[in-house]
This record gives C-alpha cells, sequence and structure tokens, in this order.
C-alpha cells in the first residue's frame, strides 16, 4: 500500500490523498487550499498524476478542505465514482456551490481591480471552477456508504465508520493487498457538540491520523458552555450587539442549540437571535434530515417534533437587504453571521456598523488564524480594516476556544488504543504539532511518522528512522485553514 499526499502533508488544509495498492489506485478526499496566498496557489498546481485513470474518490467528509477540489478533479477530467455518506453528499452539495459563488465574485472583484491598474484581463487568474462544474462533480456522488457497513470499492474493501467530527463524518478501514489500513479523515472532539462519539476502530497495521491538535486538551465541554452562557450574559448587559462569528456547518448548528438550551433554561435573557447566513441556514435543513445521526438529546427532540436549533427568538435573514436592515434595530440582540474567521460574508458589514461602539460585543467560537481578520481582532488590535475601511475596535471581545470540532491529544491516544500497533503516519496538522506527538506515540510503543508533502510513502514499510522526511527541517509558517477548528 503507497500514498502520496498532495494536500494536508505538513500542513493542516487541503486533503488528498493517493492510494495505490497493486494497479489500483484511489483517491481519498479532494479539498481546497485554504488559508494565505502561497497555500491557496497550490489549487492551481497541475496534479502529478493521471486523473482519469483513477479507479474511484471517497470523501470522508464535507467540510471544503476536503472536498473542495472535487469540480476541479471533474474539470481535469475525472468521470468516475465518488462514495461518501448521505450527509456529506447533501452536505457537499451546499459547500460547493457555495465555493463556486465564492470563485466566481473573487474573479470579478480581481477583474474590476485589474481593469483600474490597466492590467489586461487575460492576466487575472480564472475562477478555480463555475457552478456548472460543481453540477458536474455533484453527478459523480455515490452516496450509498453506511456506518459498519464494509463496501468494495476499486476491488478494496472499504468500511466506513462514524469519525464524530461533523454531521456524516466517516474515518475508513481499508482493507486489500493483505493491510489493514485506518485513513482517519477528521476525528471529532468526544466531548463538544451535536456528533455521535466516534466508534472505537477495529485493529489495523497502518493509520494515516490526523493531528490538527495532537498537541493540546479541550477546555472541558462544561467549562466552555459556563464559559459561553457568562459571556452572553456580559454582553446583554453591555446593551448593543452580540456578533458571534460562525462557521455554516456543525458551529453554527451546535451554537443555535446551546442559546436555545439556555434561553429554555432561563440562564440567558430571551433576546432576539438573527442567523444572518443562509448557507448555515441550508445546512440545518439537513440536520434535520439526519437527525438520527445526532446526540440522544438532539435525536429525542427531533423525534418529538421539537426544533432543538430554534431558540423562540429565532429570525433567519433570508435576504443581503434584510441583513442591512438588522442594524437598524434597537437594542441588544445576537446575530449569527459567517464567516467565522470574518474574512467574508455577512459578518463583515456587521462588523464595519458594530465593532466601533463600546456597547457592542462580539464572541469568538471558531480558531482564528492569527492572519485572519478575526485573528487580529481577537489578539487585541485596537484598529481593523473592513470592507476597505479602517475600524476602531471598541466592542467587548471573548474569545472561546472549547467549540473544536477536532479530536485533541487525549481523544487521539484514546482513539489509537482499540486500534492495535499500527505504524502512524500523521497528517492534516502543523508540522511543530506532529513532531511533539511522536515521543508520545513512542512512549505507547507506537511508531508514528510525518507524511511528506507529495513524495509516495510505503505504508507497509518501515517509515523514517526519526520519524520524519528526508529534507524536513524548520516548520513552515502556521496559517492554514481547515474549516473544522
Ligand atoms: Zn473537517
Amino acid at each position: 500500500m503507497q500514498l502520496q499526499s498532495f494536500g494536508a502533508a505538513l500542513t493542516v488544509t487541503g486533503s488528498m490523498h493517493l492510494l495505490t495498492v497493486g494497479e489500483r489506485r484511489v483517491l481519498i478526499d479532494c479539498g481546497l487550499f485554504q488559508g494565505n496566498d502561497d497555500l491557496e496557489a497550490r489549487n492551481r498546481e497541475p496534479l502529478p498524476f493521471d486523473v482519469a485513470a483513477l479507479d474511484a474518490v471517497i470523501l470522508t467528509h464535507a467540510h471544503l478542505d476536503h472536498v473542495g477540489r472535487l469540480p476541479l478533479l471533474v474539470k481535469l477530467g475525472y468521470r468516475g465514482p465518488v462514495h461518501c455518506t448521505e450527509p456529506t453528499a447533501a452536505l457537499a452539495e451546499t459547500v460547493l456551490l457555495d465555493s463556486a459563488r465564492l470563485q466566481v465574485d473573487g474573479y470579478r472583484h480581481d477583474l474590476r481591480r485589474a481593469r483600474r491598474q490597466g492590467i489586461p484581463d487575460e492576466q487575472v487568474p480564472p475562477p478555480l471552477y463555475e457552478e456548472e462544474d460543481v453540477h458536474r462533480a455533484l453527478a459523480l456522488l455515490r452516496p450509498a456508504l453506511r456506518f459498519g457497513e464494509t463496501t468494495r470499492v476499486a476491488g478494496l474493501r472499504v468500511t466506513p465508520h462514524r469519525a464524530g467530527h461533523i454531521l456524516g463524518s466517516a474515518y475508513l478501514l481499508i482493507e486489500g493487498g493483505g493491510t489493514r489500513l485506518i485513513m482517519s479523515g477528521d476525528l471529532g472532539n468526544r466531548e463538544s457538540g451535536l456528533q455521535l462519539d466516534f466508534t472505537p476502530p477495529p485493529p489495523a497495521d497502518a493509520a494515516v491520523l490526523e493531528s490538527t491538535y495532537a498537541n493540546r486538551t479541550h477546555r472541558p465541554w462544561a467549562a466552555t458552555l459556563a464559559e459561553f452562557r457568562d459571556a452572553l450574559r456580559g454582553a446583554v448587559r453591555q446593551g448593543g450587539k452580540i456578533l458571534i462569528p460562525s462557521f455554516a456547518i456543525e458551529r453554527t448548528q451546535t451554537i443555535l442549540h446551546t442559546i436555545k438550551n439556555l434561553m429554555d433554561a432561563g440562564e440567558v435573557p430571551r433576546i432576539p437571535v438573527f442567523l444572518d447566513s443562509p448557507m448555515a441556514a441550508r445546512a440545518t435543513h439537513e440536520y434535520f434530515e439526519f437527525g438520527d445521526e445526532l446526540i440522544p438529546e438532539v435525536r429525542s427532540a427531533l423525534q418529538a417534533g421539537e426544533d432543538p436549533f430554534r431558540p423562540g427568538t429565532l429570525h433567519v435573514v433570508p435576504t443581503s437587504a434584510e441583513s442591512q436592515r438588522i442594524n437598524r434595530y434597537d437594542g441588544p440582540a445576537i446575530i449569527l453571521a459567517g464567516n467565522g474567521m470574518m474574512t467574508g460574508g455577512r459578518i463583515q458589514h456587521h462588523l464595519k456598523h458594530h465593532l466601533w461602539k463600546p456597547s457592542t460585543s462580539l464572541i469568538s467560537v471558531s480558531y482564528q488564524s492569527p492572519s485572519s481578520l478575526g485573528g487580529r481582532i481577537v489578539t487585541g488590535a485596537d484598529h481593523v480594516r473592513v470592507m476597505g475601511e479602517e475600524i476602531a475596535v471598541r466592542a467587548h471581545v471573548y474569545t472561546i476556544g472549547g467549540f473544536s470540532a477536532h479530536a485533541d491529544q487525549d481523544d487521539l491516544l484514546a482513539f489509537l488504543a482499540t486500534a492495535g500497533t499500527p505504524h502512524v503516519w500523521l497528517v492534516h496538522g502543523e508540522p511543530d504539532v506532529m513532531e511533539s506527538f511522536l515521543p508520545v506515540l513512542a512512549a505507547r510503543g507506537l511508531k508514528g511518522d510525518l507524511v511528506p508533502d507529495r513524495q509516495p510513502v510505503d505504508l507497509t514499510g518501515p517509515g523514517y528512522p526519526d520519524g520524519r522526511p528526508p529534507g524536513f527541517t524548520a516548520p513552515p509558517p502556521r496559517s492554514g485553514s481547515h474549516g473544522g477548528e
């Protein structure tokens, strides 16, 4: 079994792993690089393998950094099946259509700017893909993977299991060529949110393991909820708008559910809640549709005909004109809008209108990349540029880190605990985080290696003497964005 990674190798973004077993070639995930310009430039690099000759693609979950290059793959000639779970297929449609819209909007913006600067149109890079490319990609989805059931994919035995990360997320047991391999995809935080915990994996010979938070322990869930409740109470006392920038999938539903519980229990006042994200509203629909996947508390609420994602004071804001009108609403109100790192989306005009007021509160519940607008605000910038305008930061800023949807070190070790003694190949992590995890693995008798970028590795071979690929030196800058925080 050979693995060659064209994303999420020595970085947290752009997951794409080519698995070769004999003559068979299967691509696990097909994600977009997100973060800074250098990383995003990699989305335009040609893929050094024959796309049309791939036997199959398998998607572990619908985050953009795991599915976002699929339309590009189809543009390059891929016509084979794309296997995934049913909720992943449903969410991938929302995610990819939004991505195409952002691509096209970004291109139009760049084009207008280039024309003002006298730069010829041909020098502006075209959108990576457009809506019609997304529809061609969606037509290839085969949403027949079921948790715990083995499917034949290109001659390999593939068994998806619950990963507990976001709705529909799976890790894969892949059997072929005499080897049992675990591909972790992204693994969930066992405490947080709405998803059932990951299923303990069966014994395997090798595990390709995500390592986003392999160096830290999340704050306990109860403490996170108390912190969020206190932030909301403090914010209500401030009297102004309460801005909660949030990613559309999983985080928004978790926050809505938490706010509903707090209001129903009388722990925070019933002030209006505006959900100002059409994408989040669409994604929430899928949480209804696949409610059986969720934790018992949410599942039974759905079975009783209740809406666990709808605080009594919720208003869903459909159009951007109505989004503008929220700013004229007087008195405290919660505004949930995307995106989580504040780098785009409707949250930006709310920031422009409210960030400069001392009565405003901003509650960050998402990972903030240091170079993003959100990163600058939460680390104490006194002025930031929002929509081309310099805005003073006078709002009260709360940062709540415990809502992570990713496994922490304890979760990763618990995951490995039932897998026997697999050779652990680390992906989807910052290099320094992965390096610091190697001795932790060694202490448990596990051989660990960092998966190199673009270089093939024999998953059943001995690995590297010190766990580091040849030529690996100082870690590159930390700035990728993995969407799942
Ligand atoms: Zn993810």
